[in-house]
């Protein structure tokens, strides 16, 4: 069988599009250039047009130059969002430099990891997080750093980050780079299930990835302004593409330092002109009130977010007659969620996406445009020069039929270069010119991708496999369930036994929950114990965190 394509091509748009030869910062020099004066980012009462974020930019770049730093040296990002965040970002791309982000909230002996690994020349830090990063100094390699917001004394070869760049140049500095070879990013993934790994990620990449994005979701196509700067041409008509280049306002919270934020939630939303409004944390009320006034016309984000929403008082009531799509990703998101957001707002566009850091961000996505198929379930189709193909978890290459479950691989120009010093990581992950993704999904016969589970959250029952998803499913559509998640608790006999771990909604008999979720799955199947806690462990991405539950039931045996 061959490996399947796209098999909807938006209406009106091309099926493979022509991605333009620039640099990632030549996103911002045309958002500047097209949405001037449109503010940019908006934080806690403080904003950037995108002019403003343009020419801060520049300056941060020429500061960077003016310390020796550019093509080939890497710049750690170690912030929260804030505004400073695409200034160093795009500053960083801007000088030719590698932009590596770090998690602020990372522990001390992770960060020292990351930071050596990635050999950081310069690290940009936040004041509260200062002192982690002060902490592993004699660690790593880096020259010097930048601290945003201080709250204290400057550690010794620091610098305050807006006396780092003002009276800098506002022009772009003229730096060479190799599209196709040098890093725009350095990206640490794999931190939830073992040792973190440096995806490595071309300009070519990050431009490619955001604009196969950013045209899907906007019903455009990529064309080249007056200064040579990459930008779109609005072609889909506005019966089916419900977003709109220029006049989109959202809130994000998706962490720029994970791919989900900073292409999705950064570099897609720039060549838009969408307006980013950022909360500092998660408050559901706060989210929907500002939704409100706002007047938000989009939301998007890893499940969990959904799901505090869809349990805040306010969200049933509140007037978000504005929003015209949703669009999540990152984690799977349940049946019964997705239902009860398209019954929230009907004639909304709600979609889902599905990626991976070793893939820029994402490479299949549900329909955005009104007239497409969009199946519950499903996390929809290849996106644009992407082809995705299932073959046999316990390893081959040829290609399963349809209906077949297996490792999801994906082919296209978003894919990573490799991971950095890991000649048989990558060698591996790239098998046959395919990225193998870990995941084990299944195509339908229109080519539509259903994720089952993730290979390294498999259980072995019996040599059977037991899929955590599938209970986890199963467990969310009972009363009195709020969230689940199933891992295995290793056994000696059997191999691993499902045990869930579960939030109630008021009050829950566990035993009854348990009799009710085994009746109707397979006896190998069959949950063994339900731990009713207050929380399940989410990353900042918004991953369930299966390491740490697992680790609890060990810890429980010791
Ligand atoms: P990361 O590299 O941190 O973005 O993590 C990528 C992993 O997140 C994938 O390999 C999947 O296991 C999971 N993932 C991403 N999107 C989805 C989705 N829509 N449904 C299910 N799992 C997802």
């Amino acid at each position: 069988m061959m490996p399947i394509t796209a098999p909807t091509t938006p209406p009106g748009l091309p099926a493979s599009l022509d991605y333009p030869e620039v640099p990632v910062g030549s996103i911002l020099a045309a958002g500047a250039a097209r949405w001037g004066d449109r503010t940019a980012f908006a934080h806690d009462g403080r904003s950037l047009t995108f002019t403003e974020t343009y020419r801060a930019a520049c300056r941060f770049a020429n500061a960077l130059r003016d310390r020796g730093l550019g093509r080939g040296d890497v710049v750690a990002l170690h912030l929260p969002n804030c505004l400073a965040f695409p200034v160093a970002y795009y500053g960083t791309l801007l000088a030719g430099a590698t932009f590596s982000p770090a998690n602020p909230l990372l522990p001390p002996d992770d960060l020292a990891f990351q930071l050596a690994d990635c050999e950081a020349v310069a690290v940009v830090t936040y004041g509260p997080v200062a002192a982690a990063l002060a902490s592993v100094a004699d660690r790593i390699p880096a020259r010097f750093s930048v601290v945003v917001q201080p709250t204290g004394d400057l550690a010794e070869g620091a610098v305050e980050f807006e006396a780092f760049h003002a009276g800098q140049p506002e022009t772009r500095p003229d730096v060479e780079v190799d599209l196709y070879e040098d890093l725009a990013h350095l990206a640490y993934t794999g931190g939830t299930t073992g040792r973190s790994k440096g995806v490595r990620l071309s300009h070519r990449n990050v431009v490619v990835n955001t604009l196969q994005h950013a045209c899907w979701a906007t019903g455009s196509v990529p064309a080249v302004d007056a200064h040579g700067d990459v930008t779109l041409d609005q072609i889909g008509g506005e019966d089916e593409w419900p977003s709109r280049l220029g006049n989109g306002v959202v809130i994000n919270l998706t962490p720029w330092f994970h791919a989900m934020g900073i292409v999705g939630g950064m570099n897609s939303l720039v060549i838009a002109g969408t307006t980013v409004v950022l909360h500092s944390r998660f408050d559901p009320a706060a989210y929907v009130a500002d939704a409100e006034r706002l007047r938000v016309t989009g939301m998007g984000g890893a499940p969990a977010l959904f799901a505090a929403l869809l349990a805040t008082p306010s969200f049933p009531t509140a007037d978000l007659s504005s929003v015209r799509a949703i669009g999540s990703g990152a984690a799977p998101m349940n049946h019964a969620m997705i239902t009860a957001l398209r019954e929230r707002f009907p004639g909304v566009v709600v979609t889902e996406g599905y990626g991976l850091t070793e893939a820029t961000m994402g490479a299949v996505i549900a329909p955005t445009y009104r007239s497409g198929t969009r199946k519950v379930g499903s996390v929809g189709v290849p996106i644009f020069d992407t082809e995705v193909k299932i073959v046999p978890a316990e390893g081959g290459e040829d290609p399963l039929p349809a209906g077949e479950r297996g490792e999801v691989c994906l082919r296209g120009p978003q894919i990573m270069l490799g991971y950095r010093n890991r000649p048989e990581e990558t060698a591996a992950a790239l098998a046959g010119g395919w990225l193998h993704t870990g995941d084990i999904g299944v195509l339908d016969t229109d080519g539509y991708l259903a994720i089952v589970d993730r290979k390294k959250d498999m259980l072995l029952y019996k040599g059977y496999n037991v899929f955590p998803r599938e209970l986890e499913e199963l467990l969310i559509t009972m009363p009195g369930v709020a969230a689940a998640a199933v891992v295995g608790r290793p056994d000696v006999e059997v191999g691993e036994l499902p045990v869930a771990f579960v939030v109630p909604r008021g009050s829950l008999d566990a035993g009854e929950l348990m009799a009710a979720v085994n009746e109707k799955v397979l006896p190998y199947k069959r949950l063994r114990e339900i731990h009713v806690v207050e929380q399940i462990p989410v990353s900042a991405a918004g991953k369930v965190l299966k390491r740490e539950l697992r680790q609890q039931l060990i810890g429980e045996l010791d």
